[in-house]
Parts: structure tokens; C-alpha cells; sequence
């Protein structure tokens, strides 16, 4: 395929361009994507050009459809079968409460992740801590990026991968982030150079692991003519809103990987990431405990959350230092060095 043709496949969450790259070149099983309505038509005809099947994979809006893409048949039966089985999941939910069958209910739920996991090509380690441990779970690799000094240097093969890695230093995570990386390297060049520049942009995480968006941080000074936000004004807002230490910067926003909204009660506004949030943001974030954005150049309001107003609604388990901060990426060293030793070679 000829590069300019690629060209729409930027449009996808730099995430999702990894997962369907790797599953064409054969290095994962099965991927599940979030396609902008916008470039849908031109995702099916790609899909058929690389001969992959192609499946809706949950309810579509107005901003995304959920498209499952994988190479073989048997997977997709696999997916299908699956998924019967996770709606069953319910039913058994139920007989199981009535039957005070709380272990046999559990051991299900961790038999059905595991299946998943496997599925999707995930690591087993991350499957089976993700499976005992639940969803929350997710925030653990971050807390530990944290406490070992490592959240400003994470390596990028940690957001290349879809699954929750079990820990900061998953060999098995980082092994199987390399190989789809190396997959988009051989696939085509600029998409290489594409996905490795997104990757290393910062991320800022709501909740540690799961919900995220990338930024592009700016210089307030050679912006400062175009916004209608100063940083004075936003700091004084910012700071009015949120507990110290308060930690401000100027950046912009490209798609996240999934947009939600819904309408809420003034002042909060707390879903995450939302169509708001696209553009030239002054974001403020209380680490660990809340986060206020507003669009410099509009001054309408993009987020604001404090995790003592969420968590009782979402539940407790999903409080974590790792939540409200920006992480950053870097190129794992060996990397470096391998593409060091080639350029001598
Ligand atoms: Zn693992």
C-alpha cells in the first residue's frame, strides 16, 4: 500500500493504530478499536484491503463506533462465543446471590477474564492480576511508576500495549510492547515515525491506567496574544477550585482515545475525556486529588473533578495517589541502543 493512503489511519488514537497494525502483521490475536465516525467508511474499505474481518464490538454514537478487527475466522467465532458467554455472566451473577454462592460466582468472573485476556493476546501475569485484583486494579503499575521515580521516564512499550500491565516492571508487557512497535517499523515507516513521536507525548491520567488524554504542552508566551484565558486569571481560578499544590500548564489536546458526555450539574463536570477537552487547554491538577481545565481561547469549561465528590459515586476502590498527573514517555534504553548498534552497522 502506497503511504499517502495511510494517511487516514492518523485519525485513530495512536493506541488503537498500534493494536490494528500489530493484528494485521500477525503479532496479536484479535483487537478491539474505537473508530471516529469520521473516518469510518475509509476504515472498513482498509480493513478489506488488508483482509481482515471486521465486527461491531458494542453499541456506536455520535462521536465512535467500537470495531473488533482480527485475521482469522475462528477468532472471530471465538470473540462471538465470548461474548455469549460474558451476557451469561449475568444470569449467573444472579443464581449465584440467590445461592449465597459468592466463591463460585468470583471463580467464574476470573475464568471468563482469563479467557478474555488470552483472546486478546494479553501477557497471563497482567490477565491473572487484573482477574483477582479487578478493574481498580489498573492503577497499580502507576502507583508504582510513582514511588520508584519512573513516572516521568515510563518506557513507551507500556502505551503501546491495550491491557493493564500487572506491574511497573512487567518483562512480559514490555516484550510484547516492542513486538508491536517492531510490527508498525515493518509495516511502514511513517507510520513508524507517526506512532513513536504521539507516544512520547505526555498523558494526562484521571484515573492511573485507565482513563487518559495526550497533550502538547505550549509556550504561554509566544500563545499568550491568541487566548482569552490569561495565566493569571486561570492560576487564581484554578487555585479557588482546588487544594495545594496546584500544578498549571498551557497545552493542547489532540482526539482522545474515546469521547464520553453526558449533561451535568454545574460546577462539576466530571466525564472523561469529553468533546470539551479537544484544543487549546489551561489545565490545572491537584495530584492525586482533582483537576480543573477550562479552553484558554474560549474560556468554556472542559473538567472539573475532585476525587472526593467522584469516588462515591464510581466507589472507593478507584481512589489512588496515581490519579490527577501527567505521566511521561520515553524510549526504552535498549531501544536506543539496538537502533545505535544498527546505524554503526
Ligand atoms: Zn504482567
Amino acid at each position: 500500500m502506497k503511504e499517502p493512503d495511510l494517511q487516514p489511519l492518523v485519525n485513530l488514537h495512536v493506541g488503537d493504530i498500534v493494536s490494528l497494525i500489530a493484528v494485521i502483521q500477525r503479532a496479536k490475536p484479535i483487537a478491539s478499536l474505537v473508530i471516529p465516525l469520521e473516518v469510518r467508511g475509509w476504515f472498513e474499505r482498509f480493513c478489506k484491503l488488508m483482509h481482515l474481518i471486521t465486527f461491531d464490538d458494542g453499541p456506536s454514537d455520535s462521536y465512535q463506533a467500537r470495531i473488533a478487527v482480527c485475521c482469522e475466522e475462528k477468532t472471530a467465532k471465538i470473540k462471538r462465543k465470548l461474548d455469549e458467554i460474558r451476557a451469561l455472566y449475568d444470569d449467573i451473577r444472579e443464581v449465584a446471590i440467590i445461592l449465597h454462592a459468592e466463591k463460585a460466582r468470583n471463580e467464574f468472573a476470573k475464568a471468563l477474564a482469563m479467557l478474555q485476556g488470552a483472546m486478546f493476546g494479553y501477557p497471563e501475569c497482567c490477565t491473572e492480576f487484573h482477574a483477582k485484583k479487578g478493574e481498580s486494579s489498573r492503577a497499580r503499575a502507576y502507583e508504582e511508576f510513582l514511588e520508584s521515580g519512573m513516572d516521568q521516564s515510563i518506557p513507551t512499550e507500556f502505551w503501546a500495549v491495550a491491557h493493564a500491565p500487572c506491574s511497573s516492571t512487567c518483562k512480559a508487557t514490555l516484550e510484547l510492547g516492542r513486538r508491536y512497535l517492531d510490527a508498525v517499523a515493518e509495516f511502514s515507516e511513517s507510520l513508524k515515525n507517526n506512532v513513536e513521536s504521539r507516544l512520547l507525548l505526555p498523558r494526562f491520567y484521571q484515573t492511573g491506567g485507565g482513563r487518559f488524554f495526550d497533550l502538547k504542552p505550549l509556550d504561554y508566551n509566544q500563545c499568550a496574544g491568541e487566548l482569552s484565558v490569561s495565566k493569571e486569571q486561570f492560576e487564581e481560578e484554578a487555585r479557588s477550585r482546588l487544594p495545594e499544590p496546584v500544578k498549571t500548564v498551557l497545552c493542547d489536546v489532540p482526539r482522545p482515545y474515546v469521547l464520553v458526555d453526558s449533561a451535568e450539574k454545574p460546577p462539576y463536570k466530571t466525564s472523561f475525556p469529553n468533546p470539551e477537552m479537544i484544543g487549546t487547554m489551561w489545565l490545572a491538577y491537584a495530584p492525586g486529588v482533582g483537576a480543573y481545565m477550562v479552553n484558554a481561547k474560549t474560556g468554556g469549561l472542559a473538567l472539573y473533578m475532585l476525587a472526593d465528590e467522584w469516588l462515591p459515586k464510581v466507589g472507593e476502590q478507584w481512589r489512588s495517589r496515581s490519579n490527577f498527573r501527567i505521566y511521561r514517555s520515553v524510549k526504552s534504553p535498549s531501544q536506543g541502543k539496538e537502533q545505535g548498534m544498527r546505524k554503526q552497522n
